[in-house]
């Protein structure tokens, strides 16, 4: 059975001060539920130490939201997989469309940024999604098709179910507007198929595909429902333990 999972992308949100009381106050919150999914933060490299102080990763895993395409040496400002894995978050979120978009991150990229992810064991939420146009030209399976194929299908199927996918159409992210649920499973599926062609069943059943884009309380369920739908990356939402509590008790 595959695992169910709701991921927050805090993005560049919180100063560590309120980043390390959010932390807490989700941690505080799992202690009373018992989620029917794990439950995982993603957070800036500055909170990732201090958050690992505050929190229990046996109920709530941690996880940084990129890490750099070298293991170390002379690239200022970067953050390396290994330095990441050396803070106790044990997750990283790879090519999110913000990281595409604004720091011009290829599949080439990734697919080095992925290699380093998993040799140093953190587990790589990796996300595709198309952009409005995409989606309108009808373009958008495709797309997402040519996102994995690039940047993951040189994987073994060892590694490459060490995976999470989030699909996140780009015009879904921070709008407001939400894929509907049957979009969501379409895609879903979709990527489930293509996995199986490559990977075989086995690898494709097991793999947990989550959705993010616009997910928030009142929608998940009927996100999570889908039979593709595995769990949410969520980023607004995740910056407030209540919403974000709202969305993993969706399951
Ligand atoms: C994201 O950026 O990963 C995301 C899903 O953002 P939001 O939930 O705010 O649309």
């Amino acid at each position: 059975m595959r695992k169910k999972i709701v991921a927050g992308n805090w993005k560049m949100n919180t100063t560590l001060q309120e980043g390390v009381g959010l932390a807490k106050d989700v941690n505080e919150a799992l202690k009373k539920v018992q989620p029917k999914c794990d439950v995982v933060i993603c957070v800036p490299f500055t909170h990732l130490a201090p958050v690992n102080d505050v929190i229990d990763q046996s109920k709530l895993g941690l996880g940084a939201e990129n890490c750099a395409d070298h293991d170390k040496g002379a690239y200022t400002g970067e953050v390396s997989a290994p330095m990441v894995a050396s803070t106790g978050a044990t997750y990283v979120i790879l090519g999110h469309s913000e990281r595409r978009q604004y720091y011009g991150e290829t599949s080439d990229t990734l697919k080095t940024k992925v290699n380093l992810a998993l040799q140093n064991n953190l587990t790589p939420i990796f996300c595709i999604g198309e952009v409005l146009e995409q989606r309108e030209n009808g373009t958008y399976l495709d797309v997402v098709k040519s996102q994995i194929e690039e940047a993951l299908f040189g994987l073994s199927a060892d590694d490459f179910s060490k995976l999470i996918l989030a699909y996140e159409p780009v015009w879904a992210i921070g709008t407001g507007k939400t894929a509907t649920d049957d979009q969501a499973q379409e895609m879903h599926a979709f990527i489930r198929d293509v996995i199986e062609k490559q990977y075989g069943k086995k690898v494709s059943e097991n793999i947990s595909i989550l959705y993010g884009g616009s997910c928030k309380p009142s929608n998940a369920a009927g996100l999570f429902a889908k039979p593709d739908v595995d769990g949410g990356l969520i980023g607004g939402a995740s910056l407030d333990a209540e919403s974000f509590m709202g969305i993993v008790n969706a399951f």
